[in-house]
């Protein structure tokens, strides 16, 4: 078993962005497992698809997965990938809940609406530097822009053809969940 589970929440997402590595996954290629073999991971990166487009079904899979750690007395760090965190009030609501979250930007409307959305971002949720926040965009960042990401470290990426899987991790999917 891999240290870090990314688990496929959902295979919806309303981008249809080219470099998109989920065409490339089968249905049934990542690993079905249950609650309890989750929580045993030291990381569980919630994934999709597009997480936030069921923000009351992601809410409710954390509280599980929260209730179980306690059962089994483990304390697995809870982290979300999205690249739509919108509605900001829903995205901050359940950014309590986490440890961390990354961001994707994958195009330049992508930016704008971040930009938009998230300014006040700090007033409106304080306690973000209590939190793991990455920005991760495909797209370049004048310095006024960079200047206004206080709350984030920003990650410059480029769009990789097979979408490797970083050493340690293990893809999975949760049994029951279908959504
Ligand atoms: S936002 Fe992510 S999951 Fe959605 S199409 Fe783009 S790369 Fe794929």
């Amino acid at each position: 078993m891999g240290k870090k589970a990314r688990l496929i929440f959902t295979r919806t997402c309303l981008k249809h962005c080219d470099g998109c590595c989920m065409r490339n996954i089968p249905q049934d290629a990542p690993r079905e497992i249950n609650i309890k073999q989750l929580v045993n991971y030291q990381e569980i990166c919630i994934t999709g698809g597009e997480p936030m487009c069921f923000h009351r079904e992601l809410k409710d899979l954390i509280y599980c997965i929260k209730k179980e750690s306690r059962i089994h007395r483990r304390k697995p760090k809870i982290i979300l990938y999205t690249a739509s965190p919108y509605p900001v009030i829903s995205f901050i609501d359940i950014l309590k809940e986490l440890d961390g979250c990354t961001v994707t930007l994958h195009d330049d409307q992508d930016k704008w609406e971040f930009f938009r959305s998230h300014l006040n971002f700090i007033e409106r949720f304080p306690e973000s530097s209590l939190k793991s926040l990455w920005l991760n965009t495909f797209v370049s960042f004048s310095e006024k822009e960079m200047s206004l990401c206080t709350a984030w470290k920003v990650r410059q990426k480029k769009w990789l053809e097979h979408c490797p899987l970083p050493e340690g991790e293990e893809l999975v999917r949760l049994k029951g969940l279908n959504i």
